[in-house]
């Protein structure tokens, strides 16, 4: 065997005889969980690189695996080396690295650029709810008809960790296998832009043009992104014209509405209005917990529509964050050897969502907030809408929001069994008042302080 592996099939080749070796010698859940969606990445004598998709797993390998992984790859390749965890987060192995020989060679191939999706981001894993119902569909429609539908460009805005990602590239999956449209490209937004700089170092363009002019399917991913610069903006400007020109299919990602964009020119922000501009809004309960339950089905696992629940009340934020609390509970159950329990959720969630020691809680703020605002504790949470009392609600559902970790649900709950959405309402009122009255944040800053000190004595 060479010193230095390079092609990547030498790499998956030396890898794989690995993993057979180490899922003979630990649980099957255990293997599923850590092992099965690594890769090696870089192989010298000296040092292997194991890619992982987030810090959770490249902490989990090192703390409990990093031994019987030195001593595997030893034991295939007869060399001891150091071993290194790359995390590839969630930027997608995706985005051709331009301008590498490797990469110049690939990209003559038209379909290359499906290589670099991640092949778990497809419309078949994507759960529907009513948060993200309309954006799938639309979404399902552009992969379909590429380019022919009225919704060129498509834009789908949305909080982090809420799919956006997950949505364009299972619009590129379908392109490459269902139709015509085979030349897909994904990528950043900060990628496009340092491409595009890179073109300009090397004083030539061409390659870059050539990537992105002839795409039959350009992904944008985080438009936020794009800096002020005007060069750069005018470059997109003119590849969305081409492709728009050309009838191939744009679709761009944000975390914003277009027309809330900041520090992007006029031209570029009315054409992302052309077509169709669609969010994605945080999934609600029932969404959550259909999520869970089907993303531990993936892992051969079944939970409980009641331990789905429990989970999916605590985890209100995103996706992403869903997906971390079940990974931890597979690797607690892999690891006791016990199905997933009640007990060992509430375990897991305890010392996940454990309140710092001095946290205020609910009931705590409730009565600091019905005092300052003069008003009983009673009041505050009936369903009487007079302004003032309208108002101190508003803000005793924001300090909730903002110094205790309870959900949504929960602090819905505490104010007299409303809905979460009340409390998002809520904390969004108090923020634009924030903005906009500086007497209104003086006297929160106060409240904010009056709670602290309650809680500390
Ligand atoms: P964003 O790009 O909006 O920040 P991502 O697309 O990266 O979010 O989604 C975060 C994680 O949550 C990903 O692992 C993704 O697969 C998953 N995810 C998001 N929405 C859904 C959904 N509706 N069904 C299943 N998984 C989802
Ligand atoms: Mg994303």
């Amino acid at each position: 065997m060479s010193n230095l592996l390079t092609a990547t099939s030498d790499l998956s080749w030396v890898w794989n005889q690995c993993l057979a070796a180490i899922e003979t010698r630990i649980q099957r859940q255990s293997y599923n969980t850590w092992f099965r969606p690594t890769q090696l990445i870089h192989f010298a004598p000296d040092q292997a690189i194991i890619q992982v998709s987030s810090h959770f797993f490249s902490d989990w390998l090192e703390e409990h695996y990093l031994e019987l992984i030195k001593t595997t790859l030893h034991e295939q390749t007869g060399h001891n080396c150091e071993i290194v965890f790359s995390v590839s987060a969630d930027k997608p192995i995706s985005e051709p690295p331009l301008f590498s020989d490797t990469v110049q060679e690939q990209a003559k191939v038209p379909s290359v650029a499906v290589f670099h999706l991640n092949p778990r981001y497809t419309f078949d894993t994507f759960i529907v709810g009513d948060s993200n119902e309309f954006t799938y569909t639309a979404a399902l429609a552009v992969a379909k008809s590429p380019g022919k539908t009225s919704f060129n460009p498509l834009v789908i805005h949305g909080g982090v960790g809420l799919g956006k990602t997950h949505l364009l590239q299972a619009i590129g999956h379908y392109c490459v296998q269902h139709t015509s449209a085979k030349n897909v490209v994904y990528v950043s937004s900060e990628k496009f832009v340092s491409d595009f700089i890179q073109s300009i170092k090397n004083k030539d363009t061409t390659e870059f043009v050539r990537i992105y002019r002839t795409a039959d399917v350009l992904l944008v991913d985080d438009i936020q992104f794009f800096p002020q610069s005007e060069s750069t903006q005018k470059e997109f400007f003119h590849t969305f014209n081409t492709l728009h020109q050309n009838g191939k299919q744009i679709v761009l990602s944000s975390d914003c509405p277009p027309n809330r964009l900041k520090g992007l020119e006029e031209r570029l922000i009315s054409r992302f209005q052309w077509g169709l501009v669609t969010g994605i809004e945080k999934p609600d309960l029932e969404t959550r917990m259909a999520i869970l339950k089907k993303k531990a089905e993936n892992e051969g696992i079944y939970i409980e529509d009641g331990i789905a629940r429990l989970i999916a009340m605590q985890v209100d934020t995103n996706i992403r964050e869903l997906e971390g609390i079940l990974t931890h509970l597979l690797a607690q159950a892999s690891l006791k050897n016990t199905p997933i329990t009640q007990e060992l959720v509430l375990n897991l969630l305890d010392n996940t969502f454990k309140p710092s020691k001095n946290q205020p809680t609910i009931d705590n703020i409730q009565r600091i907030a019905a005092k300052h605002f003069c008003i009983s504790e009673d009041l505050l949470i009936s369903k009487t809408r007079k302004q003032e009392v309208a108002m101190a609600r508003q803000v005793a559902m924001y300090l909730c929001r903002k110094m205790t970790s309870s959900s949504l649900e929960t602090i819905g709950l505490h104010f007299g069994g409303r809905d979460h959405s009340t409390v998002i309402h809520a904390c969004q009122s108090v923020e634009s008042k924030l903005l906009t009255e500086p007497s209104f944040a003086s006297r929160l800053h106060r409240l904010t302080q009056d709670v602290h000190t309650s809680s500390h004595s």
